[in-house]
């Protein structure tokens, strides 16, 4: 560190006091390690911008960070390693906090490198198939009040679920919500995956913006939402913008590292992201859907305002990752129609019209973001007969009780579309869409949870129907390359 000091004079104090108190007489020696470290990196890292930008400071902080964290590898706890970057970063940036807002493509950029290089370190000292996930029971749906199943779940703190090693990693790039872009890898030719992150003025256009949903809203769906007999539209709407925020910069860092690990997960399954849309987060209380945890509309993910809260508590840290993967579950389909089917002929479904439900049926079917058409089927035996029933979310009228409490699945079948048909009435409802959820209030949720944790979990978890999680993870492997050859 002869050169002009990039970084800050503040970063290298802090870091070389850290080296000294923790390395005792080695401490000299570590840090004169650390500084070649740190040149060797700067040297390579080509494009980081020049000296007159007061925003570089952070960028050459980083590397001087990462420099130290190559040297002393194993020796440093990932708690330390946060413990120094809270230090040097967060704390600075508390005083700035007008200069670093985390909705800026360039601070994005910056975080998502850094862990984008931590992610690729740990991958590199992982050891394979460790099966920590062995014995653990799949968890429950959506519902945040759920508790999920049981046991240490070491796989989602750092993707140490599936290390099947190789893939490079990618970034992500940000953009804006709506417009289409023409981002692609260079060297594949794919959709680079974009994350963007909503103020709550942005978020409010967006979540308005679906007037097909909303519009389709039936009296149950504004009375349960609201928790109140005869709720007008006017009362629900205004009600539903009240309940939209915005994310702190903290909640979109812990949610950018959630991305880069799924994204690293896909890619050693070798699935690539195929829409070029950006993947848009809002935050909101989910009053105005039920209490969910998290829901779709479009290209965008709706979180429940304590999301990131799942990070806090050792027994449900895994789904953090395992609800975003569901997500992006609802978001593919949405998008990429053959995608969608493979998925569903894993457990039997095909597409086709949708069922002509009577008015009845329709007051009574509680409606899905997620799931925007009843048009898939599959074979259900109702009284020693297979018929072919879609499954919906349906609800007795407004009784007073809580969405996810008086609402479930129920069936509808194709040739008697004005009857909801109990689970009672059918035999082998669980045959058909497999006993590893239970959130099976439609073929799409059912496909997400599975989805969620066949790319969470990989083989190696406990499953009662395994057969459906290798046929996904085949599709995945397989579907990147097979979308490409047909040009999509
Ligand atoms: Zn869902």
């Amino acid at each position: 560190m002869k050169k002009k000091h990039l970084f800050s004079r503040k970063t290298a104090r802090v870091l070389h006091d850290y080296v000294l108190k923790r390395y005792g007489d080695r401490g000299p020696a570590v840090w004169k390690a650390t500084a070649l470290r740190y040149n060797k990196l700067v040297r390579e890292a080509r494009g980081h911008g020049g000296r007159k930008d007061p925003h570089d400071r952070q960028t050459y902080d980083c590397i001087l960070l990462y420099a130290f964290y190559r040297v002393a590898g194993k020796d440093l706890a990932r708690e330390d390693l946060e413990g120094l970057a809270h230090e040097i970063f967060m704390v600075p940036l508390r005083q700035l906090a007008r200069l670093f807002d985390a909705r800026q493509q360039r601070n994005l950029d910056l975080m998502v490198s850094i862990i984008s290089w931590l992610e690729e370190d740990q991958d590199k000292d992982r050891k394979p198939g460790t099966g920590q996930d062995k014995g653990r029971q799949p968890g429950t749906g959506l519902d945040k009040d759920r508790q999920p199943g049981t046991g240490e779940d070491k796989g989602s703190q750092l993707g140490t679920d599936l290390d099947k090693g190789g893939q490079p990693e990618e970034g992500f790039a940000e953009g804006p919500a709506q417009e289409a872009s023409q981002d692609t890898d260079q060297k594949t030719g794919r959709p680079v995956m974009r994350l963007h992150f909503t103020d709550q003025e942005e978020a409010i256009d967006l979540f308005f913006a679906n007037r097909t949903y909303l519009d389709g809203h039936n009296q149950n769906d504004y009375d349960y939402r609201m928790n109140k007999k005869g709720t007008t539209k006017e009362e629900y709407e205004a009600f539903a913008r009240d309940q939209i925020l915005e994310f702190s910069d903290q909640e979109i860092g812990l949610l950018v590292e959630g991305m880069q690990r799924i994204k690293n997960r896909f890619n050693r399954l070798g699935f690539s992201w195929p829409i070029q849309d950006p993947v848009v987060f809002i935050k909101t209380t989910m009053r105005e859907e039920g209490d969910a945890a998290a829901y779709t509309h479009k290209n965008q993910i709706y979180l429940y305002e304590n999301y990131c809260g799942y990070l806090d508590d050792e027994e449900t840290r895994y789904e953090f990752d395992r609800i975003l993967t569901h997500e992006l579950f609802h978001l593919l389909t949405r998008y990429r129609p053959d995608f969608r089917r493979l998925m569903y002929d894993v457990i039997g479904f095909s597409v086709g019209p949708e069922p002509a439900f009577s008015q009845e049926v329709k007051n009574h079917i509680i409606s899905n973001p997620d799931v925007e058409r009843y048009d898939c089927y599959g074979f259900f035996t109702i009284n020693g007969h297979p018929r072919e029933c879609t499954i919906v979310f349906a609800a007795p009228d407004y009784n007073g009780e809580a969405m996810f409490t008086a609402a479930g699945p129920a069936l509808v079948a194709l040739d008697e579309p004005d009857r909801l048909i109990p689970l009672e009435e059918v035999e082998d409802f669980y045959d058909v869409i497999g006993k590893n959820t239970d959130y099976m209030i439609g073929a799409e949720e059912c496909l997400a949870d599975n989805f969620s944790y066949a790319v969470t979990f990989g083989k190696d978890y406990d499953y009662k129907t395994p057969e459906i999680i290798d046929r996904i993870l085949d599709i995945l492997c397989h579907y990147s390359s097979e979308g490409r050859e047909a040009g999509s």
